[in-house]
């Protein structure tokens, strides 16, 4: 699972803890990539 910038749409894994940031364009408004499916699935 990664994050998508609003900005360009590029698409990138997370950096690190806290602080997300587009490593192509430097935006910092971002949404989380999701997985296409429907239910969730417990593997705990
Ligand atoms: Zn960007």
């Amino acid at each position: 699972m990664g994050y998508v910038c609003l900005h360009c749409g590029k698409k990138f894994k997370e950096l690190g803890h806290g602080f997300i940031r587009c490593q192509y364009c430097g935006y910092r408004v971002l949404a989380k990539e999701r997985a296409p499916i429907a239910r969730e699935i417990s593997t705990n």
